[in-house]
Order: structure tokens, then C-alpha cells, then sequence
């Protein structure tokens, strides 16, 4: 048997995900129970926001070019003709001359054209010193200048958090659709591994995956379903990966995902349905596996948590992106501390923390997982490029 991956490009694998990959329907949910969901479509506003010009301070509304000249020696003089009432309609206009007290978000009366701040103006009487000039427009917002009527507010895809809902909220939203939550069975394969509660005894270690998996599952809007660790024997595989391709959209497996003698994650997926990729590359990452079985799309993932970890970034974001219609991109760019290398071929994922404008490769030995914790993200370096010098701007990829 030939014991070598023959690997796929990232960008070809990226592609086969997203073909393989079936949308989720569309569900309608309460605005309060939408965090974490991801927006099935387009939302517009049913009206302009604001609904009327506004003023975003406390003052008076003038006419701008009353104030033109005006000055700390030789302030312009306005008749005060009453106060805008917080929520209602003024009904009186300004004409040359007038200006009325307006509070933050109350509604620019007919004829002014902006709003002098209160700090700029004194009180005598019934006239106002107004001792700065405003431009048109100045201290205020006009109709539909935050949210037009019928154009799109808030775009299908966006995964909806307190900003967002504070958006839908205002476009009368009180109910979104949604995409359905996906659920991603997980399964983590190894006769190594032990659950978390237990104590591992020689040669075991605890079960990190099935809980990496989850996390990021949950961290990108899916529901993950747990099917524990099962042993490197293949019935053992298969019945567990039975159980998920019945229940699940999607399915993870993490652990024997190469071509080793115990090596069976691709085998089995095989006998259940096809194998599309066998290694990708990826650095860490290239033992990955993109299988599907009845329309359900599998991830074999290495079983090093750390590759684990830039496969789930990589291709499981981007099969739960398709399925989901989410944009999950969250790459910054950021500048190199220390030259890095990287073979010509492949994309490499290297640790990094970040300080300002600065990245800073956290270079620690494979096989090691706590650079997990002490790094702010990868920087990611394309096939095509062998590495980067010092000071140049490179792209990285945020946890
Ligand atoms: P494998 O991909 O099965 O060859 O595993 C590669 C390395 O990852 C081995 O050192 C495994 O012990 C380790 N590993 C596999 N699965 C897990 C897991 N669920 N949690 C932690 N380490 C794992
Ligand atoms: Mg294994």
C-alpha cells in the first residue's frame, strides 16, 4: 500500500468543500433569541432612519447663515422664538434672524439648515449671542442619512451580535430569519485517549479534540453533537460514524486521518460513501481527509490538536461558512517582527502574537499545544511565496 498523501492544493480543497456543502434552510426567530445566528437574507429598513433631520447636540437651531462671522467679540444676535419639544413635530419654521432651543435628537424645525452648540451661546433676555458660526448641515443628521428606506441595512450572512440586533431593532425587526443551526457530529478516534474526567495512566492522554471541535463548532454558529472517543478499530468507526451521518449535517473526525497502518478515518469513510481528498497542502495539516457519505460532508482532521486547530480555521470554517451562508473572514494584516520560512507549495500557518502593529512568530516545537493559548492568531503564507522578511505586512488570521 502506498503510505504517501498525494496533496491537494488549499484553494482546489476550499473548493470541493464548498460544492459538497448543502445550504441549511431558512428559519424565522424572535430578534432576542437571534445572537450567535447567522442572517438568512438581506434585512432594509421600512423607513428612512432617522426619520426626520435630528439634531445631534444640545443648542439652537439657526439658519447656518445667520451665524456666518460670528465671532467671540462680535457675536450674531438671534431672536429665541421657544423650545423643540423632545418627540414631537415642531410646527413653527425659522426664518433669518430666529433660532429655538433644540435638544440632542430632537427634530430640526422648517428653515434651519443646523445647530449651534450650547456652549456656543449666551442668553440676554429673549436673544441669543451666538459667538461661533456653523456651516450647513453642522451638529445634525439628516433623513435617512444612518438607514435609507428600502436599501439594504444589514447584508445576509452577517452573524448577529449586540450591534447588529441594535440595527434590526431600529429597521423594525423584531423577527429575522435565521439559517438553521447545523448540527456537527464529532467523533475522536485514538486508542491513546481517555476522557477528560479520567486520569491518564502510561501512554494515554486526554481526549483535547472532541472539546476543540466543539468549541469552534459553537464559536462559528453550529450545534456540536458529541459521539465521543473511539477506538483505532474500524466496526468501532464505522457504527459511530452510522450514528452521525443519521443525525447530523456534518461530521468531524479527528485522529488516524493519515496513511499509517492505523490509520483508518479514510478507509472507513470510503466504505460508507467517497473519499475526495486525501492530504492537503497545509502546514500543519496536511493528513486532512474531505469525504462525503449520503450528501453528508466529513472532515478528517489530523489528530495533533494544533494541525487539528488550522484545519478547523481552514476547511471547517469555510464548510460551515457554505452551510451556514456566514462571512467568517477575520483576517488583519500586521506587520512581521522576525523573518519566517516557508516551503514553496504549501500554506503555512505559523503562531503569532500580536503587540500593536506587530506580529511576532511564537516558533515553539510540533507536538507542543500551549502555543494555542499563548498566541493571538496564524499568520497565514500563501503557496506561492517562501517566506517573509522582517517588516513586511503579512496576513493574519485572528483566534
Ligand atoms: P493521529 O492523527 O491519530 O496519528 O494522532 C496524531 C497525534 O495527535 C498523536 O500524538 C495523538 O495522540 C494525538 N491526538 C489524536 N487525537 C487526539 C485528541 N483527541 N486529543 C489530543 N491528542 C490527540
Ligand atoms: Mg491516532
Amino acid at each position: 500500500m502506498n503510505r504517501f498523501l498525494s496533496v491537494m492544493q488549499v484553494a482546489d480543497a476550499l473548493k470541493i468543500v464548498r460544492k459538497m456543502a448543502i445550504r441549511v434552510p431558512t428559519e424565522t426567530v424572535d430578534l432576542v433569541d437571534a445572537f450567535g445566528r447567522v442572517l438568512a437574507r438581506d434585512i432594509c429598513s421600512d423607513v428612512d432612519i432617522p426619520g426626520f433631520d435630528r439634531s445631534t447636540v444640545d443648542g439652537y437651531a439657526v439658519r447656518a447663515a445667520d451665524t456666518t462671522g460670528a465671532g467671540e467679540s462680535i457675536p450674531s444676535m438671534l431672536t429665541s422664538i421657544g423650545s423643540i419639544p423632545m418627540g414631537a413635530t415642531p410646527e413653527i419654521t425659522i426664518r433669518p434672524g430666529t433660532c429655538m432651543y433644540i435638544p440632542t435628537g430632537g427634530f430640526l424645525p422648517g428653515g434651519a439648515d443646523a445647530v449651534v452648540m450650547i456652549e456656543y451661546c449666551e442668553q440676554m433676555g429673549d436673544q441669543i449671542l451666538v459667538n461661533r458660526p456653523v456651516a450647513k448641515g453642522e451638529n445634525s443628521i439628516s433623513r435617512g442619512e444612518d438607514f435609507e428606506a428600502g436599501k439594504v441595512s444589514v447584508q445576509e450572512g452577517t452573524r448577529i451580535n449586540s450591534r447588529t440586533a441594535g440595527v434590526l431593532a431600529a429597521c423594525g425587526f423584531s423577527k429575522v430569519p435565521v439559517a438553521h443551526i447545523p448540527r456537527i457530529g464529532i467523533i475522536s478516534t485514538g486508542n491513546e485517549l481517555v476522557p477528560i474526567d479520567t486520569l491518564p495512566s502510561g501512554g494515554k492522554i486526554r481526549d483535547v479534540n472532541t472539546y476543540l471541535c466543539a468549541g469552534f463548532v459553537d464559536e462559528h454558529g453550529g450545534l456540536p453533537v458529541r459521539f465521543g472517543i473511539i477506538e483505532d478499530e474500524a466496526s468501532a468507526l464505522l457504527n459511530a460514524l452510522r450514528s452521525a451521518i443519521s443525525s447530523c449535517d456534518a461530521i468531524l473526525i479527528s485522529g488516524g486521518s493519515s496513511k499509517g497502518e492505523r490509520d483508518m478515518c479514510a478507509d472507513t469513510i470510503a466504505s460508507l460513501g467517497k473519499v475526495l481528498v486525501h492530504g492537503i497542502a497545509l502546514s500543519p495539516g496536511k493528513p486532512t481527509i474531505i469525504g462525503i457519505a449520503e450528501e453528508t460532508p466529513i472532515i478528517g482532521l489530523p489528530g495533533h490538536p494544533a494541525s487539528a486547530y488550522i484545519v478547523l480555521l481552514t476547511i471547517v470554517r469555510e464548510l460551515l461558512a457554505a452551510m451556514t451562508g456566514a462571512d467568517y473572514k477575520r483576517s488583519i494584516f500586521a506587520r512581521l517582527k522576525s523573518p519566517v520560512s516557508s516551503a514553496q507549495g504549501r500554506e503555512d500557518y505559523i503562531r503569532g502574537s500580536l503587540n500593536g502593529e506587530y506580529i511576532t512568530p511564537v516558533l515553539g516545537r510540533s507536538g507542543l499545544t500551549n502555543t494555542l493559548l499563548h498566541s493571538d492568531g496564524v499568520i497565514r503564507i500563501p503557496a506561492n511565496i517562501e517566506g517573509y522578511e522582517a517588516g513586511e505586512l503579512v496576513e493574519v488570521i485572528q483566534w
